[in-house]
């Protein structure tokens, strides 16, 4: 089967600046969004919040991959592996009453940062996640995501 790329030609990935810790237009993850990095993987605060959700995390491979299809095995466990985790130190961060993960893979399947990542979002009872438009995606201040990478840190630091 031939794996078609989406990213176009000469794509800036803006997940590859953000792990460089680029400071630059086409990217607008810093490194004080990041909470947890090992020598696959790395998980930060998403710049967008969505709905009442806000403070979810991306966990992608330190690699650029694009997608679930050329995501090697070992990465896709070790970023099962640290969304675990990230689930765990979620529920005691946020107080949040469930987790949903998602991927999306391809223009169809809702991909628009063409590097493979996992979102972990927090839940609510009754927080309409589900009918959430894209109007509700509020693109957030550094300062606002960093009170987010805080608390997941130390639940991380706290082994909750
Ligand atoms: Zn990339």
């Amino acid at each position: 089967m031939i794996i078609k790329s989406h990213a176009p030609e000469n794509y800036d990935c803006p997940i590859c600046l953000g792990l460089l810790g680029s400071a630059s237009q086409k990217t607008l993850i810093k490194a004080s969004d990041f909470v947890y990095r090992d020598e696959l993987v790395s998980a930060f605060i998403n710049t967008f919040f969505i709905g009442k959700n806000g403070g979810h995390v991306i966990v992608v491979p330190n690699e650029h991959f694009e997608n679930i299809y050329t995501l090697p095995v070992a990465h896709g466990h070790r970023i099962f592996d640290v969304a675990q985790m990230i689930a765990l130190a979620m529920k005691a961060a946020y107080d949040c009453d469930g987790i949903t993960t998602r991927n999306n893979n391809e223009p169809a399947g809702d991909q628009h940062a063409f590097h493979y990542h996992f979102h972990v979002f927090p839940r609510y009872v009754d927080d309409d996640y589900n009918s959430v438009s894209p109007a509700e995606k509020r693109l957030t201040e550094p300062a606002e995501r960093a009170g987010y990478a805080a608390k997941i840190k130390a639940a991380l630091a706290a082994g909750e």
